[in-house]
């Protein structure tokens, strides 16, 4: 055997998946035990003795992990929102502040503003493409993390992720990169220069709708391991740990995420360009689109575009809502990253929370999660639907 590396998928079916040594099941079994008995005191059998301490299962899933991002250290959480929590509390201190996106996830901002700004950690929301004001704010002492989406939720804006890299180091702030849209298939925010990396594993990773997780990836130069080692303290020291069963399902998720997102990467295109120009449509946001403002430098940080894809309604508010609620297949629900397509009104439900502030999104957006269905059938709800305006 050659000794190059392996290509993404072959990490994603074979990293932390060894043949049982037992049995010799080729799927790994998952673990439910919450202790393990030593071989005497303090004689550990590979280092595990309480469940939230570690657990196979889950380490399994964070190997998996780490070798997708192109990073060594991955702490798996039961949730994306757990995650970021971890960051935070882990990395930063009372009296310091994050520098982040003005169209950052709902949840994320409101995380930080509720719960984080209570505990003296605050926040300053911008737009990242003003890279005068990102690197003004950074100058400040107190500004110690920059927290960039790319492509951002859901107004699909792209963020230059190595000059945003360049410019917190030169400030000594770390860069943190949410990688849920693009999925590590698609773009690997450490080697262009992002210190952590954080996932709802809840969308395209676990990518079935049926497992909620999260997950933040370290790279392998010094200063990541510091910074890991205070992430694993969190993570053990917390507990908001995945459970063995949650953890199975993600790593089953991940085993497929190449072919999956490589068929919403199409079919998202498809989508894009067929209702560019569209009568009923005022603009499409797409980053795979070359009049997306974006375009160029998706094409040079990401493998492709992904399978979100944003459209503003000509007929505003009304149309919005009642497109929303008239397709068969693009099912109305939150969240994304499933085989299956859904269609959601911001405004209303995942973007709910920051109604009124900065954050706010345009009441006309509708944001698809375009799945992995036949594309003509996803076509053709979408015009019948557009049709019954
Ligand atoms: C869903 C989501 C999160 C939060 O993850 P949960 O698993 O819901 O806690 C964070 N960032 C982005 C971009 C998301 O879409």
């Amino acid at each position: 055997m050659s000794d190059h590396d392996p290509g993404f998928s072959t990490h994603a079916i074979h990293t932390g998946q060894e043949v049982d040594q037992v049995f010799g099941a080729v799927v790994p079994p998952i673990h439910f035990s919450t202790t393990y008995a030593p071989d005497g005191i303090g004689n550990l059998r590979n280092g595990y003795d309480y469940g939230r301490a570690g657990n196979p299962t889950r380490t399994a899933l964070q190997t998996q992990l780490a070798a997708l991002e192109g990073g060594r250290h991955a702490f798996s959480f039961g949730s994306g929102l757990a995650a970021e929590d971890a960051i935070i509390r882990g990395l930063m201190r009372p009296g310091q502040r994050i520098v982040m996106g003005n169209d950052a996830y709902g949840g994320t901002f409101r995380l930080f503003d509720k719960i984080h700004s209570a505990w003296g950690v605050s926040n300053t929301p911008l737009d990242l493409s003003d890279h005068e004001r990102v690197a003004s704010e950074l100058e400040h002492n107190d500004a110690t993390l920059l927290w960039v989406e790319t492509p951002s939720n859901p107004l699909m804006a792209v963020t230059d992720i190595a000059a945003l890299a360049e410019m917190a180091h030169a400030n000594s702030a770390l860069l943190v990169v949410d990688n849920t849209f693009a999925t590590p298939y698609l773009q690997q925010p450490l080697r262009l220069g992002a210190d952590v990396v954080v996932h709802s594993t809840t969308k395209y990773i676990g990518g079935h709708s049926d497992v909620v997780g999260g997950a933040a990836v370290l790279g392998s130069d010094a200063g990541a391991a510091d910074l890991a080692e205070k992430i694993a303290f969190q993570q053990f020291a917390v507990g908001a740990v995945s459970g063995p069963l949650d953890a199975y399902l993600t790593t089953r998720g991940l085993k497929t995420l190449g072919v999956r997102m490589d068929r919403h990467c199409s079919n998202a295109q498809t989508i894009a360009e067929h209702f560019d120009g569209h009568p009923a449509i005022e603009r499409v946001l797409y980053p795979g689109l070359a009049s997306h403002p974006g375009h160029e430098l998706a094409a040079t940080q990401m493998r492709s575009f992904g399978g979100m894809v944003s459209l503003q309604l000509a007929g505003g508010e009304p149309a919005a809502r009642k497109v929303a609620e008239a397709t068969k297949y693009f099912i109305l629900a939150e969240s994304l990253g499933g085989v299956e397509s859904l269609m959601n009104y911001p405004h209303e439900m995942t973007h709910a929370s920051v109604r009124g502030t900065e954050l706010a999104v345009p009441v006309n957006l509708l944001r698809l999660s375009v799945g992995i269905e036949d594309v003509a059938d996803l076509v053709d709800d979408l015009e019948q639907s557009l049709a019954g305006l």
